[in-house]
């Protein structure tokens, strides 16, 4: 349920109301909104629990939460969540684009990257070190050298880092390298994993399963919220359809629906959504137009050399001609695409 403040209830009085919901067994989470605060509480209720939380000085009222996901719905938190890490701004009229090789493979192609995306706009750079392959006989990643070598471009650019985690157990060692913990396709169920990156003070990009429905992306990121990290990114990479002309389905009215139910940044990902380095361009630039509060786009020096994914990266001009028309496309709905060039 939710226990809206009244306007003018104070930081104290929004404390000792928490302090209730917690005593009570609910779990509390506190929003600071721009209108009002509100608490989410958290956990079995019963009825006479709404009652006497009514009565507690500075509560307005006290609403069940309809959605079965709570702390990411937007009856909970009406505003859009801004998330930041480092120079990484995604949502709330930042459109943030995180660029990068599918896998790190060398400090060279990192860093080369690295300082080519930034010069045609990203926010952020992304990279592989411990790659989630279907096959166990596929590279698997340089593991923690190439976190190492993610570190490197972050000192020489600037630029945030975006790596993904496979494991709970290295959760701690690949943040103490990364800006933002992708949580990939394959781990969005992974509830152990999830808790654990909602334990540590990193941003938190998830990706929806390919076949996840909307509904279940947005009860695992409520297992983030839910430890406590509030800046957590929900990612469109594609669903398993019939089709088999594309590598899976990118169903961009996911940008729309989930601004409509959530009050999460949602970051749309054409590389893995198509699977073709010349579809790539055209979806970016459409995610920009549909509202998307950012895109992850796979971006190699010599896509054809690429250790992963090279068939869906663009090469550094394509990418820089692509930020050019997402920029455009941007300017005319009033976003921020990206950096300011
Ligand atoms: C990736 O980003 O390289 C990746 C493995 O993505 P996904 O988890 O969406 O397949
Ligand atoms: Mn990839």
């Amino acid at each position: 349920m939710i226990i809206v403040m009244k306007r003018d209830a104070t930081e104290e009085l929004v404390q000792r109301a928490a302090a209730k919901v917690e005593k009570m067994g609910l779990k509390a989470h506190v929003i600071v909104g721009t209108e009002r605060t509100v608490i989410a509480a958290i956990g079995d209720k019963r009825e006479e629990m709404r009652e006497s939380l009514e009565t507690v000085p500075g509560v307005s009222k006290v609403v069940p939460i309809l959605a079965p996901y709570k702390v990411a719905s937007l009856e909970v938190k009406p505003e859009p969540t801004l998330v930041k890490a480092g120079s990484l701004e995604v949502g709330s009229g930042k459109c943030g684009v995180i660029a990068g090789p599918c896998s790190v493979e060398s400090e060279e192609q990192i860093v080369q990257t690295a300082q080519a995306v930034k010069a045609a706009g990203a926010t952020a750079l992304r990279g592989g070190a411990f790659k989630p392959r279907t096959s166990p006989y596929s590279f698997q990643g340089l593991k923690e050298e190439g976190l190492k070598m993610l570190a490197t471009a972050r000192d020489e650019t600037g630029l945030a880092v975006v790596t993904e985690v496979v494991a709970s157990e290295d959760v701690e060692l690949v943040a103490k390298y990364a800006d933002v913990l992708q949580i990939g396709a394959r781990n969005m169920q992974n509830y152990r994993l999830l808790e654990a990156v909602g334990r540590v003070d990193r941003a938190v990009l998830l990706k929806r399963g390919p076949s996840a429905t909307i509904d279940e992306l947005l009860l695992a990121a409520e297992y983030i919220l839910n430890e406590g990290n509030t800046r957590v990114m929900l990612c469109e990479r594609g669903i398993r359809t019939f089709e088999s002309h594309t590598r899976f389905t990118l169903p961009l009215a996911t940008v729309s629906y989930l601004h409509q139910k959530t009050h999460l940044p949602v970051v749309i990902d054409p590389s893995h959504g198509t699977g073709h380095a010349a579809l790539v361009p055209d979806m970016c630039v459409a995610a920009v137009a549909i509202g998307a509060d950012g895109i992850i786009v796979e971006v190699h020096p010599e896509p054809d050399q690429a250790m992963s994914d090279g068939y869906q990266s663009l090469d550094l001009p394509t990418f820089a001609a692509t930020m050019q028309r997402c920029r455009a496309v941007a300017n005319a709905i009033g976003v921020q695409c990206g950096a300011e060039i």
